[in-house]
């Protein structure tokens, strides 16, 4: 058994103007596919075969360097198709909007501080919102194709949103300017999707 690229929900050209359709394309076809045959290789033969990518990446040795870049890189991007949508944008409601409240103080400060750690992760990297057991949730961002799922990040949890910062999931369109990227992000985010994650990771 190996993992399998998934399907988008949506055509490449659903998320534009926000995110281009050249993007979204060369960003699955090429990239994730690449991700997701090299952690296949990476794991054949061995005892990781057969595991779920969440059981992997929790029980991580991070020194093996194909499974942390190509099983973080099959991961996270398998979350950040699921929580864009073209339908998505505005706020989320509900439990989740508490969490964010009770942690930010207002979903203003949650988008600030979000944007914050995706525009200053150095290089290539990842911003995330991740739940822990009880609720709480916590903005944090980790390095290439890390996550917090996996051991010692610097972040904990269980990711429920994340936004991809590197080049190749905006250069196209936006070159330099990756605040204009984080910003438009937040017109796709799918928070009925992140809800439903919250509600299971929490
Ligand atoms: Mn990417």
């Amino acid at each position: 058994m190996s993992f399998e690229l998934p399907k988008l929900d949506y055509a490449f050209d659903a998320l534009e103007p926000h995110i281009d359709a050249r993007t979204m394309e060369i960003h699955h076809d090429k990239h994730h596919a690449g991700y997701t045959s090299k952690l296949n290789d990476a794991i054949k033969g061995t005892d990781l075969e057969g595991k779920t990518i969440e059981n992997i990446l929790i029980n991580l040795d991070m020194s093996n360097m194909a499974v942390r870049n190509n099983g973080g890189g099959f991961y996270n991007h398998s979350l950040f198709w699921k929580v864009m949508s073209p339908d998505g944008g505005g706020k989320p409601t509900g439990a989740l909007l508490d969490a964010i409240t009770d942690a930010f103080g207002s979903f203003e400060a949650f988008k600030s501080e979000f944007s914050n750690a995706a525009g200053s992760r150095f290089g290539s990297g990842w911003a995330w919102l991740c739940v822990h057991n009880g609720g709480k949730v916590e903005v944090c961002s980790t390095p290439n194709q890390d996550n917090p799922l996996m051991p010692d990040t610097g972040c904990g949890g269980t990711p429920i949103l994340g936004l991809d910062v590197w080049e190749h999931a905006y250069y196209l369109n936006y070159q330099n300017r990756r605040p204009d990227y984080v910003d438009a992000f937040f017109n796709v985010i799918n928070w009925e999707e992140v809800s439903k994650r919250y509600e299971e990771g929490k």
